[in-house]
């Protein structure tokens, strides 16, 4: 599904490095973690891989489903099935959230070769989506994520992801400021998903969400290098002995 090969990433206006050589292939089907301290990377990956500006690849490839999409426009990636729940949601003023949620999978069907779905079957699926993840319908009215509280925001992030179907989900820190509750219900959410056809790239900082999204693989990422891979015991260790233990035990 998305293979990432000895991915080199700087950032344009300096000299600075983030990435030094990330290999990491996601299979359809599987859930794979990245953890890592602050300021190892993760961000970065995701962003690199979503298309944002500010960052220069010197080196590496990373393709989805057999296509590169390094040198995508971000609107091509997402059209080729990627998606990026983000760390820090934006606020669009002035942008309904549910007529930017409508305009989104339109778009995406329309990537796909598909109809547009009719306005009253859009209702139907979007009101039952969020209502799973506890989302009213004052919730649906305002504009995109504005005045919403972290939670709500991760929230509504995860309802963009469920309403758009991507191939390959990329969630950054979702999990980050949200109490246990709103973590079950976005676990929930990403565990309604899971599915033969989809990869998750699932970044996080502690391992509780890891305990509601079971992992198939989880990487550890420290100074923009993926130091260690094993299975879901590994975020454990990570738990108990904190990433300075694991980095010793490396070096
Ligand atoms: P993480 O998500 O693992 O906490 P990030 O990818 O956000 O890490 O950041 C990695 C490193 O790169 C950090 O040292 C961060 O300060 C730096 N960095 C990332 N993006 C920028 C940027 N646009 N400008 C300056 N420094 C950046
Ligand atoms: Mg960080
Ligand atoms: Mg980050």
């Amino acid at each position: 599904m998305l293979e990432i090969k000895n991915l080199h990433v700087k950032l344009e206006e300096e000299d600075k490095v983030i990435l030094k050589g990330v290999d990491l292939t996601v299979e359809a089907g599987k859930v794979h973690a990245i953890m890592g301290p602050n300021g190892s990377g993760k961000s970065t990956l995701s962003y690199v891989l979503s298309g944002r500006d500010g960052y220069e690849v010197t080196e590496g490839s990373a393709t989805l489903g057999g296509e590169d999409i390094l040198d995508m426009e971000p609107e091509e990636r997402a059209a080729a099935g990627l998606f990026l729940a983000f760390q820090y949601p934006v606020e669009i003023p002035g942008v309904g959230n549910m007529t930017f949620l409508r305009t989104a999978v339109n778009a995406q069907r329309k990537a796909r070769g598909e109809e547009e779905l009719s306005a009253a079957d859009f209702l139907k699926v979007v009101r039952e989506k969020a209502k799973a993840l506890e989302i009213d319908a004052n919730m649906l009215k305002r504009p995109v994520n504005v005045g919403f509280s972290g939670g709500e925001k991760k929230r509504n992030e995860i309802l963009q992801m469920a309403m758009l179907e991507p191939k390959m989900c990329i969630l950054d820190e979702t999990d980050s400021g949200l109490d246990v509750d709103a973590m079950k219900l976005v676990a929930d959410g990403v565990n309604a998903l899971r599915d033969e056809g989809r990869g998750f790239l699932v970044i996080t900082h502690y391992q509780r969400l890891l305990d509601h999204i079971k992992p198939d693989v989880v990487h550890i990422l420290s100074d923009g290098r993926i130091i260690k891979t094993g299975g879901p015991e590994l975020a454990l260790e990570v738990e108990n002995n904190g990433y300075a233990g694991l980095k010793a035990e490396v070096a």
